[in-house]
């Protein structure tokens, strides 16, 4: 039985106290959860205070993003080896506002998530398919290029450590969420190509989340999809009360099935 796991991107939002006080209260309300893997993703001039802040909870942290180089002469990016000694647990790769705003390739992607893993780090590699491709029948073709880039460094041993997020473009911050059979459909995509990949075995433990415009009321319909094995969310992750909404209906549409 896999895991559930449920991580929040808080992308370029909130202020120090608002950070605070949000992972202030996701530790009073869930800091002693043990049934769902749960990390929180600040920006990064934050993730040294949430650290301190989630310390000695069940929540992890994790960055939104890493460069794939050691330290050195690269202004203005951050290290894997920086997010570890924070304290991050997991790092974000190739999320859709990187690959389509900030013209991150496939062949970067593949770079940051070695670098990830050579860090120790736990890399959740979004993929996922723009309105377009879909309506153009092109999602899977898209999804299989993503993850066999993405995935192309990544030996058979190192791969329990990596999550993959399936995020449709379409759904990311617009409130039009994959429906349930639409999520799993994809799911089981990523899991057969997992398995030509690698082996079948491997491909039934990944942990696969869905992303896009998850909130506490579509949750339990969507992570109670068999295939869905949690959710990376964005907007609904800002707010306590929200955010716990769904790692609580994600919790019960599990334990329902
Ligand atoms: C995301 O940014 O990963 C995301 C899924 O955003 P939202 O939940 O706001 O659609």
């Amino acid at each position: 039985m896999r895991r559930l796991f449920v991580a929040g991107n808080w992308k370029m939002n909130l202020n120090r106290s608002e950070s605070l006080a949000l992972a202030t209260g996701l530790v009073r309300e869930l800091g002693s959860v043990r049934e769902v893997d749960l990390a929180v993703c600040p920006p990064f001039v934050y993730l040294e205070a949430v650290g301190g802040a989630i310390a000695g909870s069940t929540l992890k942290l994790a960055g939104q993003n890493l460069y794939f180089q050691p330290p050195g002469a690269f202004t203005g990016e951050v290290a894997g080896a920086m997010l570890t000694d924070v304290g991050c647990t997991y790092v974000i790769i190739g999320h859709s506002e990187r690959r389509h705003i900030l013209q991150e390739t496939d062949e970067l992607v593949s770079r940051k998530v070695r670098a990830a893993l050579g860090c120790g780090l736990r890399p959740i590699l979004c993929v996922g398919e723009l309105l377009e491709e879909r309506e153009a029948g092109r999602t899977e073709a898209v999804v299989r290029r993503q993850l066999e880039a993405g995935l192309s460094e990544v030996p058979a041993a190192q791969l329990g450590r990596v999550t993959i997020a399936y995020e449709p473009v379409w759904a990311i911050g617009t409130g039009r969420n994959a429906t349930p059979k639409q999520a799993a459909d994809v799911h089981a995509f990523i899991r057969e190509v997992i398995a030509r990949l690698y082996d079948k075995g491997v491909a039934q433990s990944l942990i696969i989340q869905y992303g896009g415009s998850v909130k506490a009321d579509n949750a339990g319909e969507l992570l109670g999809q068999e295939e869905v094995d949690g959710a990376l969310v964005g907007g609904a992750s800002l707010k306590v009360e929200s955010f716990v909404g769904i790692v609580r209906a994600g919790v019960a549409a599990k334990r329902g099935r």
